[in-house]
């Protein structure tokens, strides 16, 4: 017993214990042979992140409950989680070699920061006699044999990106592992001979450092929650079949849409476990709804953006990123905290960034209208001041989805309709009539009088706006457009082929 190695599944995204092939591998590994192994699961907190990285209340709150979970889940597996406080290079050192280490697991991730850190910590583990064994579960399909599929580069278009993933084999996720033996759980090492608590969860005090901005705790963090969440929005099979994104409303009271995003995020829900039961639900009912309006449309725009943004290294700026069109916005403070902190005059806007900053979570087309008010609608402020923002504040905040909608949304890549732009009044009426005048009373809110003065006059600004949008494309036409253009028709006219072949083939078959 003395000797036994160590199996190590590393946590950071995929906070969870079903569809988790790293945490699989070693349970199963360490089930083989009780006296050689040893198992534990870990996550690496470093103190000095949490104290200088700009996160909001909500989000840490989400994750502090996301981590207890965890730890919980895998006590009913007869493990649990090992919080190892300190700086990854530096924790790796020290219990590589202090828990006899053999093997280390994890998730890939693709985020720059994630990239480097990672191989900074395999390049250690070689050097230390420790194996790596690091697998793709984050996405339904893997960004990197997507791109292969497409020779080498990332599709450009949702129609092309499709077409590539219809081909392959979708994989599977996987059951929650068997528990472990009792045999296999480590002793106390020599910190927690010191201190027995050293590795347990960070409390609550520990990660939340402003917690007078935390606001109703609408959405629990943890895989247990992510799943009761899906069961529930999967439930109504009618709702599921007929999904159509654009039909679903930015205003309701209660979203209308599943809310499932904090948990893929995090990974407290597997994407392929969401996939495959959606497949199911689907089979069964042959009239349902298509991409990319649809439910499963929704997880394809997840992969789309994840493999756009595996094959651009910059992709959450302008300058440098291959797929932006250079777009010369202003600098204005004034309008830019006035669009933080819901001070543009628009109600509608301003409901949206204060729900933002309460619930930590906002509809996708609420995302829209804020989006293309700061940029090319109204205010003529980059996107990446946008998205530092929903950075700090959004629960299902992605390096990848943020900066990719941002993108699409700014009109800087992907769409370039800009001359299409949401009216901050028109737009939230369409779902949600604007109080009249004897309710502003009654509330003592009138507009005008009580409520801040509209910043821009949206009509005036937004027709400069689209010039400038103009002016921009046609120093950026030959850059990129006519790449977009070019493979988004070659794409559908193939899908249009395709899909006449198959109903001729059909007709053919009834007629037989
Ligand atoms: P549902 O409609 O129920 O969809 C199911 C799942 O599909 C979502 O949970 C999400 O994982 C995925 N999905 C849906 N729409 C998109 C989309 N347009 N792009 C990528 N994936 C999608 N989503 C994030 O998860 N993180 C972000 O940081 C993020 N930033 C955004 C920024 C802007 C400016 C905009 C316009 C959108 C952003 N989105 C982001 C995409 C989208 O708004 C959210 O994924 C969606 O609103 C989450 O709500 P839901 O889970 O109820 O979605």
């Amino acid at each position: 017993m003395e000797n036994r190695k160590t199996l190590i599944h590393w946590f950071r995204k995929g906070l969870r214990v079903h569809d988790n092939p790293g945490l699989t591998r070693v349970f199963e590994q360490a089930n083989s042979d009780v006296n050689k192994y040893e198992v534990r699961p870990i996550f690496i907190l470093d103190p000095g992140i949490v104290q200088w990285l700009k996160v909001g209340a909500n989000r840490w709150r989400f994750l502090q409950q996301s981590l207890a979970d965890l730890h919980n889940q895998l006590v009913a597996l007869k493990s649990r989680l090992y919080v190892v406080r300190g700086k990854p290079n530096e924790v790796f050192e020290r219990i590589f070699k202090e828990w006899q280490t053999e093997l280390l697991t994890f998730e890939t991730d693709i985020e720059p920061y994630s990239v480097k850190r990672d191989a900074e910590v395999v390049k250690l583990a070689h050097q230390l006699g420790v194996q790596v064994d690091t697998h793709c579960s984050h996405t339904i399909y893997n960004p990197e044999t997507v791109i292969k599929k497409n020779l080498g580069t990332a599709p450009l278009t949702y129609q092309k990106f499709l077409s590539i993933v219809e081909k392959l084999k979708t994989p599977m996720p996987l059951p929650t592992p068997v528990a472990l033996t009792e045999l296999v759980i480590p002793q106390q090492d020599k910190w927690e001979q010191k201190d027995e608590k050293c590795y347990d969860y960070p409390s609550m005090e520990e990660l939340v450092k402003h917690p007078e901005e935390l606001g109703e705790n609408k959405f629990l963090g943890g895989e247990t929650e992510g799943l009761r969440r899906l069961e529930q929005s999967l439930s109504n099979e009618t709702w599921v079949i007929n999904f159509e994104k654009p039909n679903t409303a930015p205003n309701s009271l209660e979203p209308s849409t599943t809310v499932l995003s904090p948990y893929l995020k995090f990974g407290c829900l597997s994407s392929r476990l969401f996939y495959q039961r959606l497949t199911d639900i689907l089979k069964k009912h042959p009239n349902h709804s298509k991409p990319p309006v649809s439910l499963k449309g929704q997880l394809m725009w997840r992969e789309f953006f994840y493999t756009a943004a595996t094959d651009e290294p910059d992709f959450d700026r302008m300058f440098g990123n291959k797929y932006c069109i250079q777009i010369p916005w202003e600098m204005n403070d004034v309008y830019l905290d006035a669009w933080t902190h819901a001070r543009t005059g628009y109600p509608f806007i301003d409901a949206i960034m204060r729900q933002l900053r309460q619930e930590g979570w906002i509809h996708h087309l609420a995302r829209h209208a804020v989006a293309c008010f700061l940029t090319r609608g109204d205010l003529w402020i980059s996107w990446q001041s946008g998205l530092r923002v929903f950075e700090e504040l959004l629960l299902d905040h992605d390096w990848a989805l943020n900066a990719g909608n941002w993108l699409w949304l700014s009109a800087s890549a992907f769409f370039h309709s800009y001359f299409r732009v949401y009216s901050p009044v028109a737009f939230g009426k369409k779902t949600d009539p604007t109080a009249s005048l004897s309710a502003q009373k009654e509330y003592g809110c009138v507009l005008g009088e009580d409520y801040p003065h509209r910043i821009v006059v949206h009509e005036a600004v937004y027709k400069i706006n689209v010039q400038r949008m103009t002016a921009a494309y046609k120093v950026n036409r030959e850059v990129c457009t006519g790449k977009f253009e070019k493979e988004e028709k070659k794409s559908t006219a193939k899908r249009r082929m395709k899909d006449s072949e198959k109903s001729l083939s059909e007709n053919k078959k009834s007629r037989n």
